[in-house]
């Protein structure tokens, strides 16, 4: 789960970490309130989960109550990559002498935590990464012996940053390992005029995986202005992923769910979403999940991909069947059931094809009809 640049402060102030007094606003209103108490100036910043806001208008300096409203109407309702702005951060603004880059991520090959610095903060970090990899200073982390201040510091001796920026950094490994993140950003991480170290941005991942010892994340979701059609399949016990095309996936295993969206995209379709319904394929689960693909305006078609291997192929085709009759589908159905007991589950199914459901024996086959019938359905 990401975290909205207000969210990852607040957990930053949480352990310790130095960042702007700042306050969310929802309206101009809400934004000139804020700005009254904090005192002027102030960063007008738009609150969506997408880098280069400041880029596309969406962070603004404002010296008087003028600025502030002109900023907040501006900024509110921005388009920014796909991402309306709903909610505005606004913080007292600092004055920034330089800009730094760190962040705390996980190196999944190495099994251990990696951290980079970089005295070339602000900028996209990519880029530096890219053009001047020595501006960048790694580190990996043991897990078990944790950042040690003598590791911290060498560290930011390598990257060419102010002795100073040790304490945050040490807090900022503190809370990356405590909140269980996958990944802790600050860029820019700042040098103010009167030489403090500061977080003027904050970028927060949270592993989901943890969800089951932090209560307090709770509050989080409920502010995440997530796809409905995510919302809805979460709900009901789904792994579901919402994309922009128009035939309708469900299949079962995460590995097959994901080859039955190659396998659309390669016979020119683009899937409407991912669905994994995990192993078997009751008839309560296929019914969840055409709930789901039903209730997407987008879905033109819907693709069926079972494998059987404990689940039959004839519980398979039962359980889809069952699901028909307990789900109204405004779209046509394609089934390619392969694995154990196909031949028996492709029986069962005969009995109920029709031009608005039909079973084909292979995936391509199946991939190829579902594309066709979306396009037909435009
Ligand atoms: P991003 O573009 O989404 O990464 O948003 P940031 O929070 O990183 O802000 C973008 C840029 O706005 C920063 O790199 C700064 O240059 C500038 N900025 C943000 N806050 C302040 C502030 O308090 N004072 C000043 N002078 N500039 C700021
Ligand atoms: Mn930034």
């Amino acid at each position: 789960m990401d975290l909205y640049e207000y969210q990852g402060k607040q957990l930053f102030a949480r352990y310790g970490i130095p960042v702007s007094d700042g306050a969310v606003a929802d309206t101009v209103e809400e934004a000139l309130a804020a700005a009254e108490r904090i005192g002027y100036p102030v960063v007008v910043k738009a609150q969506v989960l997408v880098g280069g806001r400041g880029k596309a208008g969406g962070v603004k300096l404002a010296k008087d109550a003028d600025e502030v409203r002109q900023h907040a109407s501006s900024i509110l309702g921005l388009d920014i990559k796909g991402h309306v702005v709903g909610r505005l951060w606004i913080e007292f603004a600092s004055d920034i002498a330089d800009e730094y880059y760190a962040s705390f991520t996980l190196d999944r090959s190495a099994k251990k935590f990696l951290g980079m610095l970089s005295a070339e903060g602000g900028v996209d970090i990519e880029q530096v990464a890219e053009e001047r990899p020595e501006a960048l200073a790694r580190i990996t982390i043991d897990p078990v012996e944790g950042l040690t201040a003598a590791l911290c510091r060498e560290w930011i001796a390598a990257a060419g940053i102010p002795a100073e920026a040790e304490d945050l950094l040490m807090k900022l490994y503190a809370a990356f390992v405590d909140a269980d993140a996958d990944l802790v950003e600050i860029n820019p991480l700042i040098l103010t005029a009167d030489g403090r170290v500061h977080a003027l941005d904050a970028k927060v991942t949270l592993d989901d995986n943890a969800r089951f010892r932090h209560d307090e994340w709770e509050h989080l979701e409920g502010l995440e202005k997530r796809d409905p059609r995510e919302r809805d399949a979460a709900d009901k016990g789904l792994q579901y992923v919402g994309l922009d095309g128009t035939v309708g996936v469900i299949a079962n295993g995460a590995g097959l769910a994901m080859a039955t969206c190659d396998i659309v995209h390669e016979v020119g379709g683009k899937p409407a979403n991912f669905l994994d319904i995990g192993g078997g394929a009751s008839a309560q689960v296929m019914a969840n999940a055409l709930e789901v693909i039903n209730n997407d305006p987008s879905v033109k078609s819907i693709f069926i991909n079972i494998f059987g291997g404990i689940t039959k192929g004839e519980e398979v085709a039962n359980g889809i069947v069952q699901a028909l009759s307990q789900v109204d589908i405004s779209s046509p159905i394609v089934i390619r059931l392969d694995g154990t007991n196909a031949e028996q589950g492709r029986e069962i199914l005969k009995g109920y094809e029709s031009d608005r459901l039909v079973s084909r024996p292979t995936m391509v086959e199946a991939a190829r009809t579902a594309v066709e019938l979306a396009e037909a359905a435009r």
